[in-house]
């Protein structure tokens, strides 16, 4: 390789000369200040970090060499109007620039870019207020830095958990508008989190400013005056209130999308319940899976199971509970004898349904009888309370929180399956039946067990449909288990489309992939996201190769892993 000048990123934009690349930072510097633009220029500085302290230049979980998706520099913008610069900057510049929030999302990327050596911009960074709660209208308006942990903290501190909850993911430390704009999900009734979004302000890529739904229209009664900027505009009083305004309806193309940036979101939270309780119950056998989601269905369609349930298998559990050292030696999955033996010893079954109940005793307690009921089919299920489960690190305890939007850490621990563990997950869509299900779970099982990985699964219920989440947990700092792991997500992701099961969502090394099963009618579909991208950005400089989306000005077959 050529020698590189002081100041040169380790990985340059494509088609970018050093010169020209320096001159882009000098530019950023002057635009977001120099103590927000960082150039990655040496392979020492790109430090994995912890779930707790996550980098922003690369993937954290790397599956490829750690400086294969790289960002050439971060840049920070301290508001909406540094925001809008950058766009204009890099598409003077011709440089394409990845956005996230907080660079937390684990297993799917993290902070890193789908093309190396694009810019990253660090919106989380000074861009976190917590703009409006509005208890009455039960909703918050939020900037892309402010986490769900900084939200919790927010509720906690003013009292305000007594008239509204927040709905959390597994983990607190992501960003809301990050996790929504991703489709992510949570696991109270409010689990659904683009569907509970309303309301955006988004910078599009020529650095135009929007605002969707009913923020389009001024409301002089909230304030809006001449001579504010745009973005300082209070918004229209029934912007957090209802999504669609008039028109098409615009705020979807801005999910898993490269045609804007998301500078603020409405959010609807949850009015508190006035009772609350969680439960789990376990089925012994690993053949109870058909018989237990042909049970869930008609309770989930007609709400009486009231959050987004979770049925998760007992490797999941016991990886909470210890690394996979401590239950075997082998480098093999584990068998069935050997999962049996694990839920006894954890005294957990080989499915084990996580949910709870919302709403004053009464209405608890009729809910809970026909759960308990319907359940009781099932020879051998056994139904817990919190107070139940005593032991330390009880999934139950923690799942207790995560129910009631108070966000946790705890779910942490199972990346720790292996040593120097990392993740990947493989989340297909499917129909709520017996059938589907358990062909999933056998595809899976087989070729996690082909692949001598874990098959740490479980199904997430939402309204009609369920997530499989396969957690694909490796060893980074090995080779040739990056490599299994990469074969078996490949290789799952065929396997499913044969069947019709997509994925929800996915990591960047496999958008491409995913992208091309969605191929109906000759991918009449990638060609309408084609047509809007190189209309909205005809340079092409945002978010490039997001969720296999290529711009006019790349060669995509050229850029296909
Ligand atoms: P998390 O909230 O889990 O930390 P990230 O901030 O890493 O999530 O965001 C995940 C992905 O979502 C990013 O890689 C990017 O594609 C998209 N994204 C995040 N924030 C925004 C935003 N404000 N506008 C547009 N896209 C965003």
């Amino acid at each position: 390789a050529a020698a590189k000048a002081p100041g040169d990123p380790l990985v340059l934009p494509p088609n970018t000369s050093s010169e020209h690349f320096q001159n882009f930072i000098k530019r950023a510097r002057e635009i977001t200040g120099s103590e927000n633009v960082f150039v990655v220029e040496r392979e020492d500085q790109l430090v994995d970090g912890t779930y707790m302290e996550p980098n922003k230049t690369h993937d954290m979980h790397h599956l490829f060499d750690r400086s294969y998706f790289t960002s050439s520099a971060t840049v920070a913008p301290r508001n909406v109007p540094e925001v809008q610069a950058m766009m204009r900057l890099c598409n003077e510049f011709d440089i394409p620039v990845w956005p996230f929030s907080i660079g937390r999302n684990t297993g799917y990327g993290g902070a890193a870019p789908r093309v190396p050596g694009s810019i990253g911009l660090n919106l989380g960074k000074n861009m976190n207020r917590i703009l409006e709660v509005n208890t009455d209208g039960a909703y918050a308006l939020v900037e892309p830095g402010v986490t769900y942990y900084d939200m919790h903290q927010y509720l906690e501190k003013h009292n305000l958990r007594e008239k509204v909850w927040l709905d959390v993911p597994d983990l607190g430390g992501g960003s809301i508008i990050g996790n929504a704009v991703e489709r992510g999900v949570g696991y109270s009734p409010y689990g659904d989190h683009w569907m509970m979004h309303c309301g955006l302000e988004v910078v599009l890529p020529n650095g135009e400013l929007i605002r969707t739904g009913m923020g389009a229209m001024p409301d002089r009664t909230a304030g809006h005056r001449d001579g504010l900027r745009p973005d300082e505009q209070p918004g229209n009083r029934a912007w957090q209130l209802f999504n669609y305004g008039f028109g098409p309806y615009n705020d979807g193309i801005f999910t898993q999308s490269s045609l804007g940036i998301v500078v603020k979101m409405g959010i609807w939270l949850m009015p508190n319940p006035g009772g609350y309780q969680a439960y789990m119950i376990t089925f012994p056998r690993d053949e109870d899976l058909h018989q237990v989601i042909e049970i869930i269905r008609p309770l989930r369609v007609q709400m009486v199971l009231q959050n987004v349930p979770t049925l998760r298998s007992l490797s999941m559990d016991a990886a909470v509970h210890h690394p996979k050292s401590y239950y075997t030696d082998s480098d093999e999955a584990l068998t069935d004898a050997q999962l049996d033996k694990i839920a006894k010893d954890l005294d957990l079954g080989r499915w084990n349904f996580y949910g709870a109940l919302y709403g004053p005793e009464p209405i608890r307690n009729v809910l809970w009888s026909v759960i308990k009921e319907s359940f009781s089919k099932i020879p051998g299920a056994k139904f817990y309370f919190p107070e139940d489960r005593t032991e330390e690190n009880s999934i139950l305890r923690t799942r207790a929180q995560t129910l009631q939007g108070i966000p946790t850490y705890d779910e942490l621990r199972w990346i720790d399956w292996l040593p120097n563990g990392a993740h990947l997950f493989f989340s297909p869509i499917s129909k709520i039946t017996g059938d589907d299900a358990v062909l999933q779970y056998q595809i899976t099982r087989k070729r996690c067990e082909e692949a001598g990985l874990e098959a740490i699964c479980d199904f997430v219920v939402g309204m009609r449909e369920m997530h499989h989440i396969v957690c694909i947990v490796f060893n980074r700092e090995d080779p040739e288990s990056k490599r299994r792991a990469l074969w078996l997500i490949r290789t799952l992701i065929d396997d499913c489309a044969k069947y019709g099961w997509g994925e929800y969502r996915t990591h960047l090394a496999v958008m491409d992939q995913i992208a091309n099963t969605y191929n109906f009618n000759d991918n009449a579909q990638m060609k309408l996201n084609e047509q809007i991208k190189n209309s909205l950005d005809p340079k092409g400089i945002l978010a490039p190769g997001k969720n296999g989306i290529w711009p006019q000005s790349y060669h995509k077959d050229s850029w296909v892993l």
